[in-house]
């Protein structure tokens, strides 16, 4: 009597991420029911065992677990492209924006960049923003996995616009504390939300911009309510001129001596990280999230995470955010990785294309702390995976056997738009490349009238005048 399931998707190139490498299975079958997986192995082994409610004939497609994005900062989407190619980026290419961004210009942001995630195969996105309404309620009605974390800092309101490089920027430890509130009082709504596929983390903005004691009240909290911290660490030259201007250390050695390095943190970016600080901090446990992309155009650096990994870290792969990175596709970070690190190494051989895969997929599960949940695809856990049309002419000739090229060119060939179909805890969110969960048209639309009015807010602030973008564009270079 064959066991009734919800899905059943057959005849791919499966690649289940399950031990050491990526795991291929030829002809392949995954069975899902209850939004989970029930089974994976050959089609022809599986045929039998099951009845399910819809097949999905995958001939033709690579099958993977779904995409991991552990970094991002959704409401940028908003304004994407205004920010690079600058020196001194967060204070002359991004703060002139931050005070003209709108709630509504936020969530529109959040919604666009969620769309085009979807679109490119992430299935969990880890946000990182100051939250405004309806930010997590996106994910939610989107159909996608989150990471949410508000940010967390003592800046007075205004940001960094008129902070003068090289100045110890004020802190207001009441703002601190109101942030820190308000991100235990969003956890307590939204951890474990929506059946579990809304998750909250503690989300201090770095190190430099808060108090040593509202860091520590964090990290007290974090332990307390069970969640993990979501940190950038080491994120510039910036942050480590005030981090030895006040506290008179490097930020490395700042944690260690705070006792904020372990398991529970993930550290983001690691920019100014040497080699030997990062392998302190991934033998301390704490993770890493790898964003090659967006510090590749904003700091012309490549992280140390090769290091990192090689001390035994866990890293992750991020997008970070649209004003200067310019996308959020993990099929993008995956290739930057590996190039921008065999450069770096001036050595080929260094993160092979399985590696970054499996920090786009298993390794970045284990990273953002949700290992036993996602990230692979094998029984009982979540049904999150995408196909992948290996027909597209950039993919094509697929071969299998005696040779095999699909792993490389899925990260050295794809643009991310050959994904196909998208599946989140067993519900079918993206079918035949168009988002389900989303009208997509509307999505565009209302981006472009929010951020068609946060440039007359932002043409109409006298810090307009020092943009660097405005300079660009004066030269005839924009
Ligand atoms: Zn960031």
């Amino acid at each position: 009597m064959p066991e009734t399931i919800d899905t059943f998707i057959t005849h791919a190139h499966l690649f289940t991420m399950q031990g050491d490498g990526v795991g291929y299975v030829p002809d392949g079958a995954v069975a899902v029911q209850k939004g989970r997986i029930a089974a994976v192995g050959p089609t022809p082994e599986l045929a039998d065992r099951f009845q399910p409610t819809e097949t999905i004939d995958a001939s033709g497609c690579a099958v993977l677990p779904g995409l991991i994005d552990a970094h991002m900062h959704t409401p940028w989407a908003v304004v994407r492209g205004v920010a690079q190619d600058v020196s001194n980026w967060m204070q002359r290419a991004l703060a002139p924006y931050t005070r003209h961004i709108t709630p509504a210009a936020a969530l529109a942001g959040t919604q666009l960049n969620v769309l085009e995630a979807l679109k490119a195969g992430t299935t969990t996105l880890v946000d990182f923003t100051k939250p405004y309404p309806g930010w997590a309620e996106v994910f939610e009605r989107m159909g996608v996995r989150a990471r949410l974390t508000p940010t967390i800092n003592a800046m007075p309101p205004g940001g960094m616009a008129g902070w003068k490089v090289g100045d110890l920027y004020p802190f207001d430890p009441a703002v601190g504390q109101q942030a820190i509130d308000a991100a235990l009082a969003f956890a307590r709504d939204w951890h474990g939300a929506a059946a579990g596929r809304i998750t909250v983390m503690l989300g201090p903005q770095a190190p430099d911009m808060l108090p040593r004691d509202q860091l520590l009240q964090v990290k007290r909290l974090a332990a307390s309510e069970g969640l993990m911290i979501h940190m950038h660490v080491a994120q510039g030259d910036r942050e480590i001129d005030q981090m030895l201007q006040r506290f008179g250390q490097r930020t490395p050695q700042y944690l260690d001596e705070l006792g904020y390095l372990d398991e529970q943190l993930l550290t983001v970016h690691l920019t100014e990280a040497t080699d030997e600080e990062a392998a302190l901090i991934a033998q301390s446990g704490a993770r890493m999230a790898l964003c090659s992309g967006s510090i590749g155009i904003i700091d012309g650096i490549v992280p140390p995470a090769r290091a990192f990994r090689e001390a035994g870290g866990l890293v992750a792969l991020g997008s970070d955010q649209a004003s200067g990175n310019n996308c959020n596709n993990i099929f993008n970070e995956m290739k930057l990785t590996a190039l921008f690190n065999k450069i770096k190494a001036r050595d080929p051989v260094v993160m092979p294309a399985w590696e970054v895969l499996r920090m786009a997929t298993i390794e970045g599960a284990q990273a953002i702390g949700l290992g036993s949940e996602i990230g692979s695809l094998e029984n009982g856990k979540q049904a999150d995976l995408i196909l992948v049309d290996l027909n597209a002419p950039n993919l094509s000739p697929v071969l299998d056997a005696p040779i095999r090229n699909i792993v490389p060119n899925l990260v050295y060939a794809a643009s991310g738009y050959e994904v196909k179909t998208v599946m989140v805890a067993g519900r079918i969110l993206v079918r035949d490349g168009q988002v389900l969960t989303a009208d997509e048209t509307a999505v565009r639309a209302e981006a472009q009238s929010q951020a068609e009015a946060a440039a007359q807010r932002v043409a109409a602030d006298p810090v307009h005048k020092d943009m660097a973008l405005l300079a660009a564009m004066q030269a005839g270079q924009l």
